[in-house]
């Protein structure tokens, strides 16, 4: 950094007015330094410093508060979210219309006016999900809403037609194991929580095949719905058959289990007219699937940063995905957290602050190995109306946070432990402190990985929050003289 002392070296006046001005400036210089020295000196300076560096970082903190709530700043993050999820709509990995939405993005930051933005190249899974439909003809005609799970393999082009067996759990599919060969497994699981109940998903194709079916099913990963299919990623294991693999509606596996449990008696009985020939009605479906698998293809992380003025290479990081389903317009899951996060540099260079650390926001399409983040925050449940920071880390680092998230208290946003995001476990697993948004998500997974999944779930002022709280942290954090403490793994 240049000192005054140099700057007078350079720039000595010729005029003698000039000289006047140059000579009251060094006494008034002497004067500061003096001042400096007697006030260093007194036994309560440190305590007197510290208190006005957290003004100072409070004065900070409210002004990103007030920009971003009610100045010129307020539903930005919401506009501009709206613009691009309704002009790209979904955005799934290894399509064009990601690609576009990716380069429409580094624009758009650039116009922003932040630094070294830039496609950060990555590869990521591609799967096409083709046409798709599935069938009942027994014991009625109807057609069903579902959507084939990330990584499935298709049916042949005739599409597979074959009886159905519901079971609720994969204990009782153990238990009917012998009826299950051939046929369609319908799990008909019920919701207990997202990470609880996804396992159905996850692992419902190696289970059935393990038992002979031929393909399955999958009751949405939801707690409510109005016939609405929730697609999300499946897993096939090596050496079992891998068979294709849908999820449907909540509606649709609760009528096909009534339809299994339901008592039938004979019509054609004539004695004796109670006589039960067989429990159940024979469901029979014909489900058709296009999905294919495709090798890895290239794609972009999105970022850019706020430069720091003092440890540039040290990095707060804040992030959200780019990607999304392919279905819907993926505006909550992620495009909330995704845009939060621009929102939160965007804030920032707004009042034209710039912190001692660099501040960078990643968009994701895959997470990439990076060395040096002081503190890494990602936003994947939801920008609803903003309850706490969540945050990993050692018990130092969240005494720091806590101070921290203190401003945070006029927007009633408090403080949580364990942060949670996919995107930054390797790091936090690493030892690197971590931090999460936690919102009012209890209706998150109505909307999730579903056609619901539009501008229609989120709210402007939810999102104005959402900015704020994470501006606050992200800057504070880049601005500290030291990095949050970390244990050495
Ligand atoms: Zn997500």
């Amino acid at each position: 950094m240049t000192t005054l002392t140099q700057n007078f070296t350079y720039f000595i006046p010729k005029s003698t007015a000039g000289k006047v001005a140059a000579c009251a400036g060094i006494c008034f210089l002497g004067y500061c330094i003096y001042f400096d020295r007697k006030r260093r000196s007194d036994p309560d300076f440190k305590k007197k410093l510290r208190a006005s560096k957290r003004i100072s970082s409070d004065y900070v903190a409210q002004q990103i508060i007030d920009l971003a709530v009610n100045g010129n700043a307020q539903n930005q993050s919401y506009n501009r979210l709206a613009e691009f999820v309704d002009t790209y709509g979904s955005r799934y990995t290894g399509t064009e219309n990601l690609e576009n939405a990716i380069d429409y993005m580094l624009k758009k930051l650039k116009e922003d006016g932040l630094e070294n933005v830039h496609g950060e190249e990555v590869m990521v899974p591609k799967w096409v999900r083709g046409n798709e439909s599935l069938v009942m003809t027994s014991p009625r005609y109807h057609p069903m809403a579902l959507l084939s799970l990330g990584s499935s393999v298709g049916t042949p082009i005739e599409g597979i037609t074959a009886d159905v067996l519901v079971v609720n759990s994969f204990q009782e599919l153990k238990q009917k194991a012998k009826q299950a060969a051939g046929k369609i497994v319908v799990f008909n699981e019920k919701y207990v929580s997202y990470s609880e109940t996804v396992a159905y998903r996850s692992n419902g194709a190696v289970e059935t095949a393990k038992v002979g079916g031929v393909a399955s099913l999958i009751r949405s990963v939801t707690p409510f719905s109005i016939n609405s299919p929730h697609t999300g990623h499946q897993s096939y294991s090596p050496n079992i058959t891998k068979v294709p693999t849908a999820c449907i509606t909540i509606e649709d596996a609760e009528m096909m289990y009534r339809m299994q449990q339901r008592v039938v008696k004979s019509p054609t009985c004539v004695i004796p007219s109670n006589y039960i020939i067989s429990t159940g009605q024979k469901i029979t479906v014909t489900l058709k699937m296009e999905a294919k698998n495709y090798p890895p293809v290239k794609s972009r992380n999105t970022v850019a940063e706020i430069k720091g003025y003092k440890y540039p290479e040290q990095v707060v990081l804040v992030s959200g995905h780019l990607d999304s389903w392919d279905v819907g317009q993926g505006a909550m899951d992620d495009g909330g957290g995704a845009f939060i996060s621009w929102q939160a540099l965007s804030l920032v260079k707004q009042l034209g602050l710039r912190p001692k650390r660099t501040l960078r926001v990643v968009m994701w399409t895959a997470e990439k190995d990076v060395k040096n983040f002081d503190l890494v925050m990602e936003s994947d449940l939801g920008t609803f109306s903003p309850v706490a920071i969540q945050f990993t880390g050692n018990d130092k680092a969240k005494s720091i946070i806590k101070e921290v998230i203190k401003p945070l208290q006029t927007i009633n946003v408090g403080y949580e432990d364990r942060a949670d995001g996919t995107d930054i476990d390797p790091w936090m697993e690493a030892g690197v402190p971590g931090a999460s948004l936690h919102t009012k998500d209890e209706k998150y997974f109505y909307f999730h990985h579903s056609n619901g999944d539009t501008m229609t779930v989120q709210d402007p002022v939810s999102m104005n929050l959402c900015s704020a709280a994470w501006a606050v942290v992200a800057y504070t954090v880049a601005d500290l003289e030291e990095m949050l403490p970390r244990d050495q793994r």
